[in-house]
């Protein structure tokens, strides 16, 4: 459990260093035992120490005595419970997937690489207050057969087989924004049809990397 808490804290500091979200902003988690382990609320990443990370059960019981998960626990909860495979979440308001959100609207096949959060377009879960079960039930919407969606006026967020992956599937999330931005400098991208885009994801699930 050590080690989880460090790698949770480690991951935490990179969203700083690899500008996926400032300062406190964001939050990371990993599922453990019953339950799963959180980045704290309110606590910049750069000094976290391993019993601040919080723990808190699928039924979302938590000991207020030994910290307070981030605001944003709920989501990360219900992914935890509708999602067998998701075994570590990161999530991010990272510059440019948060500004193709404040549009909302998702990111379709302009690039193959869209397939990398599971489907044949990035969706973008409906706005709701951070922290509500409302937005949870929005982004379990967006989640359906993906791994990763953007947040109506908010960020992303993106879940995974362990830390390491789903901090790259954020990763990827963001630039794939980054280009998607671009993009538009030259007018209306052409985006892949629905038939290259499954070829493209029979071809990722045997070599997981184009
Ligand atoms: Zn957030």
């Amino acid at each position: 459990m050590k080690n989880l808490r460090s790698e949770i804290i480690k991951y935490s500091k990179m969203l700083n260093s690899k500008k996926l979200s400032a300062l406190r902003s964001g939050n990371i988690s990993s599922r453990h035992k019953d339950g799963f382990l959180i980045t704290p609320s309110g606590k910049k990443y750069s000094v976290l120490k391993n019993n601040d990370i919080v723990f808190v059960s699928l039924d979302g019981y938590f000991d207020k005595k030994k910290g307070i998960p981030s605001s944003e626990w709920k989501f990360h909860q219900d992914i935890y419970r509708n999602k067998k495979e998701a075994k570590a979440i990161v999530h991010a308001h990272s510059t440019c997937a948060t500004a193709v959100s404040t549009h909302k609207r998702g990111i379709p096949p302009f690039h193959y690489m869209v397939a990398m959060a599971g489907g044949h377009d990035i969706k973008c879960a409906k706005y709701a207050t951070f922290g509500t079960r409302e937005l949870s039930k929005n982004i379990l919407k967006a989640l359906k057969g993906r791994k990763a969606c953007l947040i109506a006026n908010h960020g992303q967020i993106a879940f995974e087989e362990n830390l390491s992956k789903a901090f790259e599937l954020a990763e990827e999330v963001e630039n794939i924004s980054l280009q998607y931005i671009t993009s538009h400098k030259l007018g209306k991208p052409k985006i892949l049809s629905i038939k290259e885009m499954k070829k493209v994801l029979s071809k990722a699930k045997n070599y997981k990397r184009g």
